[in-house]
């Protein structure tokens, strides 16, 4: 089959967040079972591409956004097995952040990716690039299927092209005032409930939900709740609507990517049955947080978006606990400037037992990933959510909330039995949250336990060999859909 990614950011060259890591890892993983794939994704300033080489292959791709035409080049970049693809125009991309700044969106996020997501469409054409399958992501890819259904629904060039739509996450909604539906080129006819409209605005997410092909989430566990009121941001109706045809796959991580036996920026390197490593990056990361050197105060951590989301409200609740019971924390994240004051003040007052790192640094999260000994995820919600995979890898303990991918991917330890590979909390309350801390350190004592549960942790598999497995059986029934919705 021919695939075609068309995302948002992707590892190695930019990232935001989980979505980066699944379009660098899934589309390696599928390309490997002989197909071809290719991404797309917008040249930012930040695309950061050493050592691979950006080459340019088109230039004045001109299309239509609002009255005007506006034209943008794209650069090709050969990468493992795949060809990833960068749509460049710098008064739309050349910016520090890829959405927007700390302050909030860019105000022409609209103009943006009705652009980025044009500029692709012609651009497979101009490079004969004749997708079986075009597989987006998130609200700034879910126009495609739309397009591919409205202005191009008779353009013989795509006429075999289905479209497969992914939601990371639900809350990205990608809405805009009714002006955005002329800029992007969609006809008001499809300004309606039934289609692009949300609350009185336009979605773009809504967009790949209703006119996609296929409909996918991130998790098992996600695709049930977000069909629900509780879940659903305003969208369980569409959600509803597409039942039939939406999947939960839960996401993977590259085993290559993500290995602490060879992970090169680690203070050691370790595997399950040689853990001393572990503690040597332990220490390492005391150290590096001034924190006090005491291997056996329990180390949580939290590696994240400072956001709402991700249960800023219950760690900020907790910490005060934490210290009083001796433990150690360290924090690595960005985000909302109040969860920022907030932490701060904490970190400190106890500067021996709280390292916070306010800022993004891929490097420093695997050193936590490794010399943590437990990872807080206490969510509100979770898509999927790839730092507990990441930490089980590195045999370090998830703390988690039953949520959405969390609920799919651990289970409560039990000493007795020996099964389980984290600790899990269900209600949303600092105290629940607590009480499952409290358990683990009650583990973390008994080294035997403990010994056990971080080898149950190591021997998770979560590489994408399964996972990618289901979405290519999903491309072949995708194509098996008749011409039309
Ligand atoms: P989300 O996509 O909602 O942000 P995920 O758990 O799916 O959450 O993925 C987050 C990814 O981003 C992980 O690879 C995590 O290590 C990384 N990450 C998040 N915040 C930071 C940060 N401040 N510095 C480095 N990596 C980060």
């Amino acid at each position: 089959m021919e695939i075609v990614f068309v995302a948002s950011e992707m590892v190695p060259f930019a990232k935001t967040g989980g979505l980066a890591d699944v379009i660098g890892s899934l589309t390696r993983e599928i390309a490997k079972d002989g197909h071809r794939v290719c991404v797309f994704i917008p040249k930012y300033k930040k695309v950061t591409h050493e050592p691979y080489v950006l080459k340019p292959v088109l230039e004045e791709v001109g299309v239509p956004i609002g009255s005007e035409t506006e034209t943008g080049s794209v650069f090709e970049c050969a990468f493992n097995e795949l060809k990833v693809f960068f749509v460049g125009r710098s008064e739309y991309f050349d910016r520090d952040g890829l959405y927007g700044t700390p302050m909030g969106d860019y105000p022409d996020n609209d103009r943006r990716f009705a652009f980025y997501q044009r500029v692709v469409l012609e651009a497979l054409k101009r490079l004969k690039i004749k997708p079986d399958v075009i597989h987006s992501h998130d609200w700034q890819s879910g126009l495609i299927p739309v397009y591919l259904k409205t202005l191009y629904q008779s353009d013989p060039f795509f006429v075999n092209s289905k479209t497969v739509f992914t939601v990371h996450n639900l809350s990205y909604q990608g809405s805009f005032p009714p002006d955005s539906v002329p800029v992007t080129g969609v006809s008001w006819s499809e300004f309606r409930y039934e289609r692009l409209e949300l609350y009185g605005k336009m979605s773009f997410l809504k967009g790949g939900l209703i006119y996609s092909d296929l409909l996918t989430t991130v998790s098992e566990r996600y695709a049930q709740e977000i069909q629900t009121k509780e879940f659903g941001c305003g969208l369980e109706g569409a959600l509803a609507y597409r039942k039939a045809d939406l999947y939960g796959i839960v996401n993977g991580i590259h085993p290559a990517d993500w290995d602490p036996k060879r992970d090169l920026g680690l203070a050691a390197n370790f595997g399950p049955r040689d853990l001393l490593g572990k503690r040597a990056c332990k220490e390492a990361l005391q150290n590096q947080n001034h924190l006090k050197h005491d291997l056996e105060a329990p180390l949580f951590a939290f590696v994240g978006r400072l956001v709402p989301q991700k249960g800023l409200d219950l760690i900020t609740r907790v910490i005060e606990d934490m210290v009083a019971s001796g433990w150690q924390f360290v924090l690595l994240g960005t985000g909302e400037e109040e969860y920022h004051r907030a932490l701060r003040i904490f970190g400190e007052r106890h500067p021996n037992q709280i390292g916070l790192n306010i800022t993004f640094d891929s490097h420093m999260a695997r050193q936590i990933y490794a010399g943590a000994d437990l990872l807080l995820m206490p969510s509100q919600f979770e898509p999927c959510g790839l730092g507990q995979m990441i930490s089980l890898r590195y045999g370090t303990i998830p703390v988690v909330r039953e949520t959405g991918g969390l609920a799919d991917t651990v289970q409560e330890f039990n000493p007795k039995t020996g099964k389980g590979n984290g600790f899990v909390f269900s209600p949303y309350a600092p105290k629940d949250l607590l009480n499952a801390m409290r358990r683990a350190a009650v583990v973390y004592r008994d080294q035997k336990s403990w010994t056990k549960l971080m080898q149950n942790a190591m021997a998770c598999d979560f590489s994408w060999r399964v996972s990618a497995r289901r979405y290519l059986d999903l491309y072949e029934r995708a194509q098996r859909k008749p011409l039309k919705v």
